[in-house]
């Protein structure tokens, strides 16, 4: 028997409805390069993102065309959020500190035709533009004023398109599975793949993400995500906050700088955040360095890399506030686990509490988790049998854009059995609390961004002196991960470390530069022939670079 209750679709443009209606006054302040503090409601969000779909339709976007954003956070990100997909389309963010070749190889993979670009991306744009065949017009998020030159073809002003435009739309309705949003992973080893995510999944994201165990997001918060919004949606934060009238803080393009971050803070109020290592060790060394505090933050999150203890005691010993470690994936929505604590822990000792912060939570409803050996076999939550993390859920991505979603098949993440298999290596405790403990997948995440190892590999076997090379990440006070560079010289050579750095300089991206480098006699290799990453990681696990 059916049942009798409305199938009504799960529409990202809901959202956006119901904010209007229940949280006109709730406010979304942002810094954007025109404007240090710019603030409009929820009600002005609204009109302007209806303006926004009628200025897409007037550029000629139809149903399912992929519409690129490289942005800041900020409102007119916002709006492009739930304009774009409300309308049909498909929200594409990218990642504008990406090389520029892989921002070309994204763009023009997702065939995006209208690019949304913040005017401190322009140069990018600029210097690509002979490699983006397909785009068509470009739009610069500004007003009149503040627009740059150009020498490309088709260059709008946001502001003055907006304008020209009548706020009367009605968000359509269609079905649920349809894309939404597209968020390119350079997590993987070769070219960057796309995660396609839909009204759906995002959201039921939402929904399980505001849970109190979750984020606890509410009305009585404001918020300031500052993982950027080309980074898995800001975490989910765009949603969840118009869902529950979050105030929402965009920091724009100072997402780094410690001072800019306080002062927003304190200014506005701000109770919740949420970012990666990286972030938060430079905004507790600001505020120590100019004894400050941010008395009115409760809680930040962190995810996307490990967090170092020293982050969750030094947030709650000088400032009073608590910090929330999950584990997530682009493929993942990101949402996977988060820390909460489980009844019975209420007497647990401050240590014991910072010991359970230090694991990666614990699972989300709407996510499955395990962990299985080299036979595929599923190991205990014991809290030390460690083995593949797999994961599946409403949210979790069963292929790439473009790629086979053949569950099995090379290019699919998914097994046989429907579990996609996430690359990390993990441990689970009886209480449910997931530990990554190492990575199968070779990428080294520094500051939240991924280097590619295979690429400094090859960039150094290039060296007529240099017999083979490895990069592993290994742990940086700073960068949670930073590249090292093992290299085994020919017979009978030999270089410095400098000399390699030297040659390596003009080879590759600075942020991709090794932060040491070690030279051996032979590298491990395993029984296929690969190089033993696994072995590499284990001798030089104690390393500390250099510089650090
Ligand atoms: P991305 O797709 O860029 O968000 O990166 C996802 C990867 O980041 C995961 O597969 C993990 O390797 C890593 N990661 C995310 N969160 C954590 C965490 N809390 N601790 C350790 N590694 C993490």
């Amino acid at each position: 028997m059916q049942a009798l209750m409305m199938n009504t679709p799960l529409m990202i443009s809901s959202i956006l409805k119901h904010a209007e209606k229940n949280f006109p006054q709730v406010e979304m302040v942002s810094v954007t390069v025109d404007n240090p503090r710019h603030r409009q409601n929820f009600k002005t969000f609204a009109r302007r993102s209806r303006q926004l779909a009628n200025v897409l339709e007037s550029l000629g976007a139809k149903f399912g065309d992929r519409i690129g954003t490289l942005a800041w956070n900020d409102y007119r990100h916002m709006e492009l959020y739930y304009a774009v997909s409300g309308a049909g389309m498909i929200c594409h963010t990218i990642n504008p500190r990406l090389f520029p070749e892989q921002v070309a190889y994204i763009i023009n993979h997702a065939e995006d035709k209208i690019l949304f670009v913040d005017a401190l991306v322009m140069p990018l744009i600029e210097a690509l533009k002979e490699h983006l065949p397909k785009v068509e017009t470009v739009v610069v998020l500004t007003d009149k004023a503040h627009m740059p030159e150009s020498s490309l073809p088709n260059v709008l002003c946001y502001e003055e398109l907006l304008e020209a435009q009548s706020d009367d739309y009605d968000w359509p309705e269609f079905d649920e599975n349809t894309a939404s949003g597209m968020c390119y992973t350079s997590g993987t080893t070769g070219n960057p793949k796309g995660v396609v995510y839909s009204h759906r999944s995002t959201l039921l994201h939402a929904l399980s993400g505001a849970l109190p165990d979750v984020t606890g997001a509410s009305n009585l918060q404001t918020t300031l995500p500052v993982v950027p919004m080309f980074h898995v949606n800001a975490w989910g934060a765009p949603y969840a906050a118009l869902m529950v009238g979050t105030k929402l803080v965009l920091p724009g393009p100072k997402m780094a700088d410690g001072e800019t971050l306080t002062d927003l803070m304190v200014s506005e109020e701000v109770t919740v955040t949420s970012g990666v290592p990286t972030i938060w060790m430079a905004l507790l060394d600001y505020l120590e360095s100019s004894n400050k505090t941010i008395p009115s933050l409760e809680r930040v999150s962190v995810g996307g890399a490990a967090c170092p203890r020293s982050i969750i005691e030094r947030f709650r010993d000088q400032h009073n506030c608590t910090v929330v470690q999950g584990w997530g994936m682009t493929e993942t929505s990101p949402l996977g686990t988060v820390f909460a604590l489980k009844k019975g822990m209420e007497d647990y000792s401050t240590e014991q509490i910072t010991d359970l912060q230090c694991l990666q939570g614990r699972g989300v409803f709407g996510i499955e988790m395990c962990i299985v050996d080299e036979n595929n076999e599923e190991l205990p939550w014991d809290g030390v049998a460690s083995g593949a993390l797999k994961v599946r859920g409403n949210w979790v991505a069963k292929g790439y854009y473009g790629l086979s979603d053949e569950p099995g098949s090379e290019d699919c993440p998914v097994d046989e059995k429907g579990w996609f298999q996430t690359g990390d290596v993990a441990a689970i405790t009886p209480e449910g609390y997931l530990q990554i403990t190492d990575r199968t997948k070779d990428v080294i995440k520094s500051g939240g961004e991924w280097i590619s190892s295979i690429e400094i590999e090859n960039a150094a076997v290039n060296h007529p002196d240099i017999a083979e090379a490895a990069v592993i990440g290994r742990y940086h006070p700073k960068w949670t991960e930073r590249p090292l560079l093992i290299v085994v010289m020919q017979e009978g050579k030999s270089l410095s470390s400098e000399a390699v750095s030297d040659f390596l300089k003009d080879k590759l991206h600075k942020m991709a530069m090794p932060d040491g480098v070690e030279f051996i006699d032979e590298l491990p290799h395993t029984a296929t022939g690969k190089i033993n990453k696994l072995a590499l990681r284990e001798t030089y696990q104690d390393y500390k670079f250099p510089a650090a």
